[in-house]
């Protein structure tokens, strides 16, 4: 099965996949993670990408194509793959039909979380990550149980670089309305997106949209 995940940053897409990774075992394949782990060990993929990263830019599909390609082939005996990130635009989007037949594999479902933009800017303020197993939290929303500290691993919990410049989330927003929402006409058309609404406003929250596309998938 594979799923991939929309919505603008700051949604709850990595949330939703650590939800599903739990209670399914599917695994998530987010690029924006693979991008931040090769950049804190200094490799020459995190080199090249932080280069656009830390300004709030995509990466260049050659190279977040073919990083998807290998990792999709490294996970090719797994029951579920949450794509969580990827794709970014329709060309993406496109070449990633063309990997999964090329497996006689497709996207089975588009998991499209909306939230008011005003909610969303103030997540990506109070998002924390840990510094090991990238578990995401919110100061306010789902924060840790200890502070600072990961609840799965005891990991140091932190801001996330390109979440502590508001010039750069204006960016990957703009960036988001241009590039990738086109991609829900692009789903819609094949019939696989499920819409699901996260607002702190109306209480409704990752585990509530979890439970709900669940049910609409499995019946
Ligand atoms: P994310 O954690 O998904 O918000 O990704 C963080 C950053 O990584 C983005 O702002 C982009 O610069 C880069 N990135 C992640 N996924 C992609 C992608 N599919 N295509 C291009 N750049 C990406």
């Amino acid at each position: 099965m594979i799923i991939i995940m929309l919505g603008a940053q700051g949604t709850g897409k990595g949330t939703v996949a650590g939800i599903l990774n739990k209670q399914k075992g599917w695994i998530q394949l987010s690029t924006g993670d693979i991008f931040r782990e090769n950049i804190s060990k200094g490799t020459e993929l995190g080199v090249e990408a932080n280069k656009y990263i830390s300004k709030g830019c995509l990466v260049p599909d050659e190279i977040t194509i073919s990083m998807v390609e290998n990792r999709l082939e490294e996970l090719k005996n797994e029951d579920g793959i949450i794509l969580d990130g990827f794709p970014r635009n329709l060309d993406q989007a496109k070449k990633l039909d063309e990997i999964l037949a090329a497996k006689g594999q497709k996207v089975d479902w588009v998991m499209n979380l909306e939230t008011p933009r005003d909610e969303i800017i103030e997540r990506m303020m109070n998002r924390r990550v840990c510094s090991k197993c990238k578990a995401t939290y919110n100061l306010k929303l789902h924060p840790s149980k200890v502070p600072g500290i990961c609840d799965n691993c005891g990991g140091e919990l932190i801001i996330r670089a390109d979440d502590s410049d508001e010039e750069a989330i204006k960016k990957r927003l703009e960036i988001y309305d241009t590039q990738t929402k086109p991609l829900v006409d692009f789903y819609n058309e094949k019939g696989i997106v499920i819409v699901e609404e996260i607002s702190q406003r109306i209480n409704r929250l990752a585990e509530e949209a979890c439970k709900d596309f669940l049910s609409k998938i499995e019946g």
